[in-house]
């Protein structure tokens, strides 16, 4: 397959850390053009990854990747096998949400989410994967909806859903020395958050025992970690980055409450 020229490999990061974390990996990176993407993918460069920025809306240094797309996976699978011949990393961080609730959403909105945040993940894995040596690592970006009742129920299903994907993954590749990792931010301050209602970013405070708002600076230590030899002996974690929100299981009114009436 000749390779089409806008997919021409990334050029290194201007100056790679010749000994950092990940000098000398190849990593792909999901929905890079702007929000946790973005962010992962400066710190995967950093740490002197060489990174494959990918997005269906190219901006900057991003190709052109819908994920939802298996010719598009497939395009990039073949041109990553000639340009380098391996992958050692995937984030599979683009993702999109839909703020119907249970009696309102529509099926094809329903499937259209699904299709994104659970479809694109196993597309990506699917086409990756036979390119990664043992040592390899897969982030798959969920949510704390994945791991509670959240009310836009096609986003919480679909997290739900790729949680699973994810334990079905680290089992299937954890024999080839591959490891499957999902990370559960909380509310974190970007362009899908900014669209929310005043009264989600309120009832999010005021439900996370640090009692603020994520950055997505905060998120990417642990994309980094995941993704580097520290993590050997890491995989089928699912790990919160959530300021506690999902920790207490709704105690947390309770115990505000319990408080509040204290002497
Ligand atoms: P964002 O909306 O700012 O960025 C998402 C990116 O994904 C965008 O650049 C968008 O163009 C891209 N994208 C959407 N559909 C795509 C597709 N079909 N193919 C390729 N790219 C596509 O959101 P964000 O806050 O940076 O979210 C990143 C990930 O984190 C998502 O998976 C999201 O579900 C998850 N997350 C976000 C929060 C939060 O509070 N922001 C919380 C929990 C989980």
């Amino acid at each position: 397959m000749t390779t089409p020229r806008h997919w021409a490999p990334l050029a290194p990061p201007a100056e790679p850390k010749a000994h950092g974390r990940l000098t000398g990996r190849f990593v792909v990176v999901t929905g890079a053009a702007r929000g946790q993407g973005a962010a992962e993918a400066e710190a995967l460069a950093r740490e002197g990854a060489r990174v494959i920025a990918t997005d269906i809306e190219p901006v900057g240094d991003c190709r052109r990747l819908d994920v939802t797309s298996d010719q598009e996976w497939s395009v990039l699978a073949a041109v990553l096998r000639e340009t380098y011949g391996q992958v050692h990393g995937l984030v599979n961080n683009a993702g999109v949400t839909w703020r119907a609730r249970l009696g309102e959403v529509r099926p094809e909105d329903f499937d259209r989410v699904h299709t994104v945040n659970v479809t694109g993940p196993l597309l990506g894995i699917q086409h990756l994967a036979p390119l990664m040596p043992p040592g390899s690592s897969i982030v798959n970006v969920e949510s704390a909806a994945g791991l509670t009742g959240h009310y836009p129920v096609a986003y919480t299903a679909s997290k739900w859903a790729l949680r699973g994907m994810s334990r079905t993954a680290a089992t299937e590749l954890g024999p080839r020395g591959i490891r499957v990792n999902t990370i559960h931010p909380g509310f974190i301050e970007s362009e899908m958050t900014a669209s929310a209602a005043p009264a989600f970013r309120e009832a999010n405070i005021r439900e996370t025992p640090l009692g603020r708002t994520g950055t997505v600076d905060e998120i990417t230590p642990l994309v980094v970690f995941l993704l580097s030899d520290e993590a050997s002996f890491i995989t089928g974690a699912e790990i919160p980055v959530d300021g506690g929100l999902t920790a207490h299981g709704g105690a947390k009114s309770i115990s505000d409450a319990l408080r509040a009436e204290a002497p």
